[in-house]
């Protein structure tokens, strides 16, 4: 009995110790849970925390580099990694990542010749961690080999993180969008295993990161944008004047470092832009731009141009560049350089599928003239442009002392053509045209001089360029026409013929490109009560060069006034074979300087028999100007030319003299003629 007892109690007490174990090992398991769970939670905060600290930081450093120095140490802490390092993508195209000095070190002696070799290498895409990282924009966990330093398979870079004693390597990119603009590293000396959730944490703080340098880089561009000029991207008025500043400054310490300032001013290029549209003139400044900038790169160049041609180039506006060469030895180095980039501009432009000729007239300042600030280099270099121009243009001119005197009396002859009074001022000199088949007076050329009171005529050259800018040539072009037409209807009063007289008269480009030109010259002609079939309107051959069609429908509507129309200057404007049939010209005058050439030697002479030829298959009339010589109208009869011009029969004479010649050459009297011709 008691036995059973006993077994019964001793049973339970077993059940009870069962029981016992089991809620212990139950709460045990609970504990264990909650304090897992609290770990956790206490992980998961420091992870939020941290990157919480890095997008703080990332948002108000001062810099990418800043950013990146703070995340590589709170990770190394955070994690209890005692080695961190940022690697750079070296340009855009993240082709390669550079070391920089971010690193973080728990060991210096330990770690130093794993440092110094990591530093020496650029990673290219692939190579080692951080290249195979930049690769794949992905983080990656790499347990090192455990093997011997020199084991098989180790990079040099490996062995040395072998001897460092580091074990684990982890590395994540820093991301701006898909692109990698710097690669983190970090190595901890015991050996772990791949931890997800770190992995995923250090994404997440690469992307952080990424922002920052998203941010600095808009602020770049902005920065860029304000300092360059966003047709051509090269830089503006702002960033050049600043850089010759700085020359100027450098300049003055150092006058050994001697700079010049070319300035470049296109030529013809406002007819493209007028004609054509700003679309294609934007298209050809790109162009342009690309010449001046090959022209600067060739290797003999006799300067120092920054970065390779870039840079040096700036658009200040418009049509108007500078060229800032460094450490030029002398001026003639300058004008060298100048000389290159006008040789740069002879070949056509292709532009909307037109071919066009642009040149350039350059003006050059040179440090040897001793500046005390840029905007004085600035000034003289514009002056010398101005001086290339009014030479003819398509030319380089140095910047000398003399051309102040000379911008000061354009000045002054600028205001004082504002204020000249057209109709008092301004009288009309004729020149006789020849047939050179007969001898005979065929018409007179009008061509215009001023006459400021009392003082010397002033000739065309002088002042029509000043008259184009101010737009006076408008007035002055109308009164031209005017006074010829009536000059011209009251010698056909006062001498009869059967032949009437031509009268030629030049329009200059302003007025070519008004709208209600033929309207207002029709006006005028008919007021003179001349017949229009007699006025021959002279449009010089570069005014039609540009927008093609344009110029068709211009000439077109000058020629429904019964006018006949005269291609002026030709052979200067190079303007395009293919072309010219299209335009409705009756009238070809070669230029002056053929007929001059055709004295030096057979070529000369075979270029006038060619544009002889050209305008016979064209069934255009042929008029030499510049025919100074009886040598000269002797071969233009010969090669079949039909009219000269030139001081051979008479230099251009007023009205009355020219009312003499008229007389004159009725009479064959070529004594008579040669008193009136001067
Ligand atoms: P252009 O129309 O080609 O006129 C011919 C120029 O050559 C004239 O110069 C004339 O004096 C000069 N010339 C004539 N024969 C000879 C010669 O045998 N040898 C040399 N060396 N020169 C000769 P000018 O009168 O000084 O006029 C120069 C230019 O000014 C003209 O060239 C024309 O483009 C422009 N011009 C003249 N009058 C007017 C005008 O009323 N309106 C406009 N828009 N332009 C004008
Ligand atoms: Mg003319
Ligand atoms: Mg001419």
């Amino acid at each position: 009995m008691q036995d059973t007892r006993l077994s019964v109690a001793t049973a339970e007490i077993a059940a009870l110790r069962k029981r016992l174990a089991r809620e212990r090992a139950a709460r045990l398991e609970a504990e264990l849970a909650a304090e897992k769970g609290f770990r956790d939670l206490y992980e998961q905060q420091s992870r939020l925390q941290l990157l919480e600290a890095i997008a703080v930081a990332a948002n108000s450093s001062a810099s990418v580099h800043d950013a990146l120095e703070f995340a590589v140490t709170k990770i190394c802490l955070y994690a209890g990694w005692p080695l961190g390092h940022a690697h750079l993508a070296d340009d855009a195209f993240a082709r390669k990542l550079r070391p920089t000095t971010i690193w973080f070190v728990a060991d210096r002696e330990r770690t130093r010749e794993f440092r110094r070799a990591t530093g020496e290498i650029h990673f290219e895409r692939g190579m080692g961690l951080p290249g195979r990282v930049l690769e794949t924009g992905a983080p990656l966990w790499l347990v090192l080999p455990a093997g011997e330093p020199s084991s098989e398979g180790l990079t040099p870079r490996d062995e040395y993180a072998v001897r460092a004693g580091l074990k684990t390597a982890l590395a994540f990119p820093v991301l701006a969008g898909t692109e990698v603009v710097a690669v983190l590293e970090f190595f901890s000396d015991t050996r772990q295993q791949p931890d997800e959730a770190l992995l995923r944490l250090m994404s997440q703080i690469g992307t952080q990161l990424g922002r920052v340098a998203e941010r600095r880089r808009a602020e770049e561009r902005l920065r860029h944008d304000a300092n360059h000029d966003s047709l051509t991207g090269l830089p503006n008025r702002a960033l050049f004047k600043a850089r010759l500043s700085q020359l100027v400054a450098r300049h003055a310490r150092d006058p050994g470092e001697g700079f010049a300032v070319l300035f470049i001013d296109l030529d013809r290029f406002k007819m493209v832009n007028d004609s054509l549209g700003h679309m294609a003139g934007d298209r050809l400044l790109v162009q342009v731009a690309a010449r001046i900038m090959a022209a600067l790169r060739q290797e003999d160049i006799v300067c120092r141009s920054a970065a390779d041609g870039h840079e040096v180039l700036s658009r200040l506006g418009g049509d108007e560049c500078t060229v800032l060469l460094e450490s030029v030895g002398s001026a003639e180095d300058a004008l060298r350089v100048g000389n290159r980039i006008i040789d740069g501009m002879t070949a056509p432009f292709m532009v909307e599928g037109q071919e066009m000729y642009v040149g350039a007239s350059i003006g050059v300042a040179s440090s040897e003239s001793g500046y005390a600030s840029g905007d004085d280099a600035m000034r003289d270099a514009d002056l010398a442009m101005h001086r290339a121009k009014s030479l003819g243009k398509g030319r380089c001119e140095l910047y000398d002392h003399s051309l102040h005197a000379l911008a000061a009396r354009r000045l002054a002859l600028e205001t004082r053509l504002r204020k000249a009074d057209v109709a008092r001022e301004f009288v009309l000199h004729y020149q006789p045209i020849v047939s050179l088949a007969s001898g005979d007076l065929a018409g007179f050329e009008a061509l215009v001089r001023w006459k400021p009171q009392g003082e010397a005529l002033v000739f065309p050259n002088d002042f029509i360029g000043v008259a184009e800018d101010t737009g006076l040539i408008v007035p002055i072009g109308a009164w031209v026409l005017g006074r010829a037409c009536s000059t011209m209807r009251e010698w056909q009063r006062r001498h009869p013929c059967d032949k009437p007289l031509t009268i030629s008269v030049n329009v200059s480009a302003r007025e070519f490109a008004q709208p209600d030109l033929a309207a207002r010259m029709g006006g005028i002609i008919a007021e003179s009560g001349i017949e229009p079939g007699i006025v021959r309107l002279e449009i010089t051959e570069s005014m039609t060069m540009g927008n093609i069609d344009k110029t068709v429908e211009v000439l077109t509507r000058l020629r429904a006034l019964g006018v006949r129309l005269s291609i002026d200057d030709f052979g200067t404007g190079y303007s395009s074979l293919s072309y010219l049939h299209r335009l409705p010209f009756d009238v070809l005058k070669i230029d002056r300087s053929f007929v001059l050439k055709m004295d030096r030697d057979e070529e000369g002479k075979q270029i006038v028999r060619t544009i002889l030829s050209l305008a016979r298959s064209l069934h255009m009339e042929v008029v030499a100007e510049g025919t100074e010589t009886a040598t000269h109208a002797d071969l233009l009869r010969r090669m079949g030319c039909d009219y000269a011009q030139g001081y051979h029969y008479s230099r251009p004479v007023d009205e009355a003299c020219a009312e003499q010649l008229i007389v004159a050459f009725a009479a064959r009297d070529l004594a008579r003629q040669r008193t009136c011709a001067g």
